[in-house]
């Protein structure tokens, strides 16, 4: 007979073969803000390189400050969903002003970018249709495409002929409407997707074109707007990529908080049909008040996005020169390829030995034999801690005998 100890000891052995597997994360426990630097559990302070605080905004002084405002003006929290008592009016300013940030109509709030991917196929595509996605893309934008019953199709990352093959596949098959749907930076290569070619591709084939920028808002091109500024997609202010969505989680201040942006009428629907918006608590004020804040400050200087590609024009050429092989482009996520994954475990674990906080990443986050270190450099990073990082790389990779 099934019991509670028979399942118990189904999950058990479930854990059991991830510990075998070496799959088990383990989660370090930090007791300071995020920052530059983080001091741990037991004391220890390191520089961090391995935060989403690109522009250093997770503990920004004049963030805090609004956030507290927000309380005092608006209350902690609402108790309710959007459509019954859960929108004030710093909710309809904060939509408003992330759509003229990104260049859209109009923009819908989430809890969360993971919920703005998970709501946002099934409402608006349907049998008749076809979303095309980059193999690679997060998982948040996997999991929606599945709740929705459109045709799924997927094309080689960053494959632009492969992309072409499947459009022409999908007109072939008579769809009605076809979406293509790309992260606008990917997580574990800093490679920006080829907006660019995307565009004319899905203009010839009259597909619309949609991003998850949650690694670029706020810090990929000229002015911050995202990979659609950075190729050139973001016309007199106006985004020439369909649907936008993104994290309020990341450069943006990093509490947390999604959203999707694009026509009037789409995020229309959202709001009448989208389920995690319609079944899910509202965004808190102080989060809001925040995110105004933010883009106060965003499009009043670009001060913290020159300084995060500064810092890491600096970074990439620092360890490049202490001889660490790393992928090469301009997103402030460096990749530093280790190919194997106990080595990579290794250099990691003496870099936190040396005071410094990185993540190796290894199958089956990234490709097997495929195995990195993952830097994030943020604008909250001084040249000397990331000149001290590099020493500390080149220390622990001679150590290693990945370096000379
Ligand atoms: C981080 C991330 C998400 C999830 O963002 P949250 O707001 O934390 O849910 C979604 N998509 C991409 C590409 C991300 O990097």
């Amino acid at each position: 007979m099934p019991s509670a100890e028979h399942f118990l000891t189904h999950v058990r052995s479930e854990l059991l073969s991830l510990q075998e597997a070496g799959l088990m994360k383990a989660e370090r426990v930090i007791t300071t803000p995020q920052g530059a630097t983080v001091r741990l559990a037991d004391g220890r302070s390191l520089i961090n390189l391995c935060a989403n605080n690109y522009l250093g905004l997770s503990s920004n002084e004049a963030v805090g400050a609004a956030a507290q405002a927000t309380i005092a003006s608006h209350g902690f929290g609402l108790s309710s969903v959007r459509f019954i008592c859960g929108t004030q009016d710093i909710h309809k300013t904060l939509e408003q002003r992330l759509a003229r940030f990104l260049g859209t109509e109009d923009a819908i709030l989430y809890a969360a970018a993971f919920d703005a991917n998970g709501g946002l196929f099934e409402p608006l595509f349907g049998e008749a249709d076809v979303v095309i996605s980059d193999e690679l893309n997060h998982a948040s934008i996997i999991d929606g495409i599945r709740l929705c019953k459109a045709q799924r199709r997927r094309y080689r990352h960053n494959d632009m002929a492969d992309l072409a093959e499947q459009l022409q596949q999908a007109r072939a098959g008579g769809a009605r409407h076809v979406l293509v749907f790309t992260d606008g930076a990917f997580s574990m290569d800093g490679t920006v997707a080829q907006l660019d070619v995307m565009r004319r591709l899905c203009d010839a084939h009259g597909a619309l074109l949609a991003i998850d920028d949650c690694h670029a808002t706020g810090f990929m091109g000229a002015t911050g707007r995202g990979t659609h500024e950075h190729h050139g997609l973001l016309v007199n202010g106006r985004s020439k990529v369909d649907l936008i969505t993104g994290t309020l989680g990341k450069a943006l201040g990093g509490a947390s908080g999604g959203f999707t942006a694009g026509p009037a009428p789409v995020i229309e629907l959202l709001r009448q049909r989208s389920r995690p918006y319609l079944f899910s608590n509202t965004l808190a004020p102080a989060i809001v008040g925040a995110s105004i804040a933010v883009l106060d400050l965003l499009e009043s200087s670009t001060t913290l996005r020159d300084r995060v590609h500064a810092n890491t024009r600096h970074f990439r050429q620092a360890i490049a020169a202490a001889g660490f092989e790393i992928k090469p482009g301009e997103h402030p996520i460096v990749p530093i390829m280790v190919y194997d994954a106990v080595l990579a475990q290794q250099l990691a674990a003496r870099l936190l030995e040396l005071g410094i906080y990185v993540v190796g990443f290894f199958f089956p986050v990234v490709p097997r034999g495929q195995a990195r270190i993952r830097v994030q450099v943020s604008a909250a990073h001084s040249i000397e801690q990331l000149d001290a990082a590099v020493a500390a790389f080149a220390q622990a990779g001679r150590e290693l005998g990945l370096v000379r």
